[in-house]
């Protein structure tokens, strides 16, 4: 038995996962019990490619995103093991919770990482302050991290994002050319890739276009 972990005994949630320490055991599972759901075999390099993709074979390139698959769960024997699972499924989580709860949390804004951009992502920054708002609100309404660099409080237990990732730098540069050109936004085709903002059907995209000047 792992001593550390019979001192923890209980259940908590962190994103999408439900953590359940026992005496001699420690269950991950994801999204959605299931009395026959799948067992995930126990190390972070099957933990790691377990979500990569979505359940619908998409691949997930915003860790944090509300789209891992349901009705799994891995067994670990220590929490050792237990605490590599968690980084291969939400990097650095546990290390920004840690940080935010002492204080030393470095916290840097959109505005900032647009203008450092260079080559393809440079065009970035000179997308509105609406467009800002409008991008990080819709990308980070489906992401479990907590946006404290848009001032928003992670509550305690949640995952606080510390500054805004590569994900939404993408999504912002896209939107610059839709600022420019005005497209029409078209029907959302579930099939089209999380991340592919430039490409007709994108839930992102088009929910982008569906709402400009919508004040979020
Ligand atoms: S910037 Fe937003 S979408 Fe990206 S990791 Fe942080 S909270 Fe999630």
């Amino acid at each position: 038995m792992d001593e550390l972990m019979a001192s923890h005994i209980g259940a908590f949630m962190l994103g999408q996962l439900t953590i359940s320490l026992s005496e001699d055991e420690a269950v991950l599972a994801g999204p959605g019990p299931c009395p026959i759901d799948t067992e995930v075999v126990a190390t972070p390099e099957a933990i790691r490619e377990w979500v990569r993709i979505d359940a619908l074979g998409r691949y997930r390139p915003l860790s944090g995103a509300r789209t891992l698959r349901p009705n799994w769960h891995a067994t670990f024997a220590t929490l050792a093991a237990l605490d590599e699972a968690i980084e291969a499924v939400y990097p650095l989580a546990q290390a920004h919770i840690a940080a935010w709860d002492e204080g030393t949390l470095r916290v840097v804004g959109l505005d900032e990482v647009l203008a450092r951009q260079t080559g393809r992502y440079r065009s970035a920054a000179s997308l509105s302050q609406e467009g800002r708002d409008l991008a990080s609100s819709l990308l980070c309404a489906g992401c479990v991290r907590v946006p404290v660099w848009r001032r928003d409080y992670p509550a305690a237990g949640e995952i606080p994002c510390p500054e805004p990732c590569s994900v939404l730098v993408s999504y912002c540069r896209e939107a610059v050319s839709w600022e420019e050109e005005h497209p029409a936004p078209r029907a959302i085709d579930p099939l089209v890739p999380f991340a592919a903002f430039e490409q007709p059907g994108n839930a992102l995209r088009e929910t982008y276009l569906y709402l400009p000047g919508v004040p979020l």
